[in-house]
């Protein structure tokens, strides 16, 4: 679905990202872990066209996209939830979703994904037309993870999707991100919380200073001695 190849980016003279490689196969649930600072957001942004690679290669489902800009990604099948979650806070929750819908010509199709977003998040629901600002932090989550959806993505990218969050709504927030995979959305997740990243993905990369240092499959990075020691806190 998914190959990045030899990905470098600078910010002026700091080198983020240093030759990363890694791919993401369809219907999986890869996630990036790393430290404050190691390059996790950079990743996503790079793949989403919202900074510059300086080099490397980006192919999305064979198509390279490495310079591609970040409204031409979403047709081509691909929604990136961005960290802090960036919802139209002057516009209500059901504005937001529509707005989501924008790739989308059919009315029926879009108000039929509506209902469906607010089953999948009832909380939406019950909030339709209230501003998205003034939502809690949780709630805005889950509004974006929805907005996101409503382009019916193959696949999607989310950055930190956890953070901030009561440990109640994390749970629920991973719960939701399982469930939109076994929907068949490929799924490419940044995530500090290292633990339940690593509980809901097929595979994982670990990130540090801009450079893939470990990378298999979720189960076995849980119980890795060198992960547990710098990310579980064990
Ligand atoms: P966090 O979890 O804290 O968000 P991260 O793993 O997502 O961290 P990035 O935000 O990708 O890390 O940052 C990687 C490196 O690039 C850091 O050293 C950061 O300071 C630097 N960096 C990121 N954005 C910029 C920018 N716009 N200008 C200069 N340096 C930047």
């Amino acid at each position: 679905m998914l190959k990045v190849e030899k990905l470098n980016v600078y910010y002026g003279n700091i080198h983020a990202l240093k030759e990363i490689s890694f791919e993401v196969q369809k219907g999986e649930i890869v996630t990036l872990i790393g430290a404050n600072g190691a390059g996790k957001t950079s990743t996503l942004q790079a793949i989403s066209g919202m900074i510059k690679a300086s080099s490397g290669a980006i192919t999305l489902k064979g198509k390279p996209i490495t310079y591609e800009e970040a409204h031409k990604l979403v047709p081509l099948g691909m929604a990136h939830v961005p960290e802090g979650r960036r919802v139209f806070a002057q516009m209500s929750v059901e504005e937001n979703l529509e707005l989501g819908a924008y790739t989308i010509k059919d009315k029926k199709q879009i108000a039929s994904d509506i209902e469906k977003m607010y089953k999948r998040f009832p909380r939406l629901k019950e909030r339709r037309k209230q501003l998205a600002g003034t939502m809690s932090g949780g709630e805005q989550q889950m509004l974006a993870m929805a907005r996101a959806l409503m382009s019916r993505p193959e696949m999607i990218l989310m950055d930190e999707p956890s953070m901030g969050l009561a440990p109640i709504l994390v749970q629920e927030i991973f719960e939701i991100i399982k469930e939109i995979n076994a929907d068949g959305t490929t799924v490419l997740l940044v995530e500090q919380n290292a633990n339940r990243a690593l509980q809901i993905a097929h595979r994982a990369y670990v990130l540090e200073t801009g450079e893939i240092v470990l990378s298999g499959e979720g189960k076995d990075l849980l119980s890795n001695e060198q992960v547990k020691k710098a990310y579980l806190g064990a």
